[in-house]
């Protein structure tokens, strides 16, 4: 059994979460379990051998030293302030110490009705729990910061949205789940009440590395978290960006502190380039597109940053002009790691201004003839590393005469790199993945799920374990979708 959950964040008191234990399932059945995950946290047993912890995965009974709460925030959602969310269907069981000493938030998401369902019904479908699933734990098998999923139980239960649905609870993993919203909704809704006290616990459990190094003149705890919220944005934005991963939802109730990314549920990656990428149903206008991220992501930071002023400086001129110069970093901060990730894409030593239009004509000839955007830059990794002929991408792409062209230009240029090139072909190797959570293999997953097949789930996810690594049967796995697979919208599904 585990041994033990702490509570750091729900003794900060009454006023940041509400005690909330979780609603009883009728039927709770183990439907996907993490062992990996389960390892990394020093998790003992698992719920099939132990029967007691589907129970508690499913909300049915405590796990030994859980106190379940519901944790409250606020935030802008599509750009208008809604001044008190929360978790309206989850409970965080507690903060997970692993034997390492790290820390984790453990929340059952879909855990029934909670002080903060505004009318909603706490529970989630079988269908955003395995998207949620197989797309977050592919994202850190990528290497992208996020949180991960620990198990999907099933409950047995029907839940009610446009049709009747199976009802279901993922158990999900966190550095933590303070977001921009949890700020705001210290700062804006209760006027500033408790906003230090919350933004000094954020610093002590995700920037305490910083404090420790700081040299005098000590930083106010809320520059300390501006400043390291805006590199983790930037860095985290950059990585979604050369991925084609669309988020979706990039409200700042979804923006966490820790800078994982959270929240999959209307997310997509792109298969064919589309430099105007949008799949939700709900974003009409295409606020959070693709090329709208990055400043989406800037936009979050300001926010957080309007809430920080009256800790950053008792004068108001000079707390301004403090919190603009780290929000001014964010363009900075994500273009350097933007290039970065470019360069160790196409296997250039770094960006020069000349690379600019090269890259340029890249993605534009990608646009102009649609091409799989995994595909082609995995095409440039293995003519880099001279595998195309003993790997299955010549089954899975073909490279259009423009792109053959430019790639003529793109070896010019490569010629002139300075460095060991195995070791750049090598990173080419470690940037470009074969393989993705496309989308209309999360659409097959929770086709599957909703009939109880698991066992293709099971092989998608394990599949994702290694996205940079060539495999048999990745025809299948690696290859843009079929004209009539394709998906082209998303939706929440809450
Ligand atoms: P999201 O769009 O998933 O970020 O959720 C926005 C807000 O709606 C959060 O406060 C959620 O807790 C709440 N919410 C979403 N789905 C439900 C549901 N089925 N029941 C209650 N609250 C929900
Ligand atoms: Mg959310």
């Amino acid at each position: 059994m585990p041994p033990g959950f702490d509570h750091s964040y729900a003794s900060l008191g009454s006023d940041f979460c509400t005690p909330q234990p979780p609603d009883p399932v009728v039927a709770p059945e183990l439907m996907l379990w993490n062992q990996m995950l389960a390892d990394e946290l020093g998790w003992k047993g698992s719920p099939s051998s132990h029967p007691e912890q589907l129970q508690a995965l499913a909300g049915n009974q405590p796990l030994p030293s859980s106190k379940p709460v519901a944790t409250v925030y606020a935030g802008h959602q599509f750009g208008h302030y809604n001044p008190q969310l929360g978790d309206g269907r989850a409970t965080l069981l507690g903060e997970w110490l692993t034997p390492s000493g790290d820390r984790f938030d453990v929340q059952l998401k879909g855990a029934g009705p909670t002080a903060y369902s505004r009318g909603g019904d706490g529970r989630s479908p079988i269908g955003p729990v395995i998207r949620e699933y197989v797309v977050s734990e592919a994202m850190h098998a990528l290497g992208v910061p996020s949180s991960r999923a620990l198990a999907a139980v099933s409950t047995g239960e029907p839940v009610v949205r446009d049709r009747i649905e199976r009802g279901a609870i993922l158990t999900r993993v966190a550095s933590s789940h303070l977001r921009v919203g949890t700020v705001q909704y210290f700062a804006m809704t209760r006027g500033g009440d408790e906003v230090g006290t919350l933004v000094d616990y954020a610093v002590s459990r995700h920037f305490s590395h910083v404090t420790e190094q700081d040299v005098a003149p000590a930083k106010p705890a809320a520059v300390i978290l501006l400043d390291g919220v805006c590199t983790h944005f930037a860095r985290l934005v950059s990585h979604w960006q050369v991925l084609g991963f669309v988020h979706g939802v990039l409200n700042t109730d979804n923006a966490l502190l820790c800078g994982q990314t959270i929240d999959y549920g209307p997310c997509a990656f792109m298969d064919h380039f589309d430099p105007q990428a949008c799949f939700s149903s709900i974003d009409r206008q295409g606020r959070y597109a693709w090329p709208n991220q990055p400043s989406t992501m800037h936009w979050n930071l300001a926010v957080l940053a309007e809430c920080l002023l009256p800790l950053i400086d008792n004068d108001e001129k000079r707390a301004q002009q403090t919190a603009q110069e780290v929000v001014d970093q964010f363009p900075i901060r994500f273009h350097a790691h933007h290039q970065k990730w470019l360069a160790a894409k196409l296997g250039l030593d770094r960006i020069t201004e000349v690379d600019g239009a090269l890259i340029q004509d890249f993605h534009d000839i990608m646009a102009a003839e649609r091409l799989d955007m995994t595909l082609a830059f995995r095409w440039l990794t293995e003519i880099a590393g001279d595998t195309l002929e003993h790997s299955p991408l010549p089954e899975l792409f073909r490279a259009p005469p423009l792109l053959i062209d430019w790639s003529r230009k793109w070896r010019d240029r490569r010629a002139s790199n300075r460095g060991d090139a195995n070791a750049i072909t090598q990173t080419m190797r470690a940037t470009n993945p074969t393989v993705i959570p496309r989308n209309h293999l999360v659409q097959r997953a929770i086709n599957l799920a909703e009939n109880s097949d698991l066992d293709w789930i099971e092989e998608l996810v394990a599949r994702g374990q290694s996205p940079f690594e060539w495999r048999s049967g990745d025809e299948e796995w690696a290859r843009s979708p079929l004209e009539e697979e394709r998906v082209t919208r998303t939706f929440c599904g809450t």
